[in-house]
């Protein structure tokens, strides 16, 4: 199943096509997308007997971020071994954690404002959580996440080394998480523990790997996180970015007005942001 936020409704896509939910189901389910989460199966009892044919074409740029409104954004660093090595950090022995502030969430195909001239890349696999996942065992941790969509940790290298390290602030300016182009249940993907997924800047591949790489795999990122904090329906984990990103080239290389940025992850799909000025 794929459920999108199309123009702020809830849609499930079949192919080339949505069918909006709250219209299928008499307004019981949708069209606001966030309290789906804690009723997934619900959703999925009703996307199971509808088909191509309940929907209708719809216009990608009309796409939001699936998730609007998480309660809890994580998102993970230093979780690909060739990118600590990038970074010239240590592997972490406990996942490293830190937050995007959820009013920096942006549609798929949304605009990203560049603020300064520090400004770098990173996509990443990021998981929604479903049922509450409160001191969940690794073992049964993909039993509470409802989907995988794609994301881009966009990080502002400046902010986010200042002050000490307040890698929060740097990561989260406005537009800094794209997610989508939708929500895929872990059951559409042959492997969800091994997804290729990689960006390119201006039509140039600039990350690519693979999820069999994570250190911190999602099963144990969900057993870490929820050991300390609830994850709650609908919260996002933003799951650690490959080598490849810009600030750890020579010479460095960051992103500017005009710049597209396309992002994927295998059995999921794309996104793509274009970069523009920063209203003073
Ligand atoms: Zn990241």
């Amino acid at each position: 199943m794929k459920l999108a936020n199309l123009a702020g409704r809830a849609a499930l896509v079949v192919g080339d096509r949505a069918i909006d939910l709250a219209t299928v189901t008499d307004g019981d389910l949708g069209p606001d997308v966030q309290p789906l989460f804690a009723r997934w199966p619900e959703v999925q009892a009703v996307a199971a007997r509808l088909g191509a044919d309940d929907g209708h074409p719809f216009d990608p740029a009309l796409l939001g971020p699936p998730v609007p409104r998480p309660a809890q954004v994580f998102a993970i660093g230093l979780n690909y071994r060739a990118h600590a090595e990038e970074s010239g950090m240590e592997l972490p022995e406990v996942p490293a954690t830190f937050t995007k502030f959820p009013a920096c969430l942006n549609g798929p195909f949304g605009d990203v404002e560049v603020p300064t001239d520090t400004t770098d890349w990173e996509v990443e696999l990021v998981v929604v959580i479903g049922e509450l996942a409160d001191r969940i065992a690794e073992g049964a941790a993909w039993d509470h996440v409802a989907g995988l969509t794609v994301g881009q940790d966009l990080s502002e290298r400046t902010v986010q080394f200042a002050a000490g390290r307040q890698f929060s602030l740097g990561k989260s300016f406005r537009g800094f998480a794209p997610i989508g182009p939708w929500v895929v249940t872990p059951d559409e993907l042959d492997n969800p523990d091994d997804l290729a997924l990689g960006c390119s800047l201006n039509g140039e591949t600039v990350q690519s790997s693979r999820t069999s790489d994570l250190v911190f795999t999602v099963p144990q990122l969900i057993a870490e996180l929820s050991a300390v904090v609830p994850l709650l329906p609908g919260d996002l984990v933003f799951t650690g970015t490959p080598a490849g990103i810009g600030s750890a080239r020579t010479p460095p290389r960051y992103l500017h007005p005009g710049d597209v940025l396309e992002s994927w992850v295998e059995g999921i799909g794309s996104i793509r942001n274009t970069m523009v000025a920063a209203r003073p």
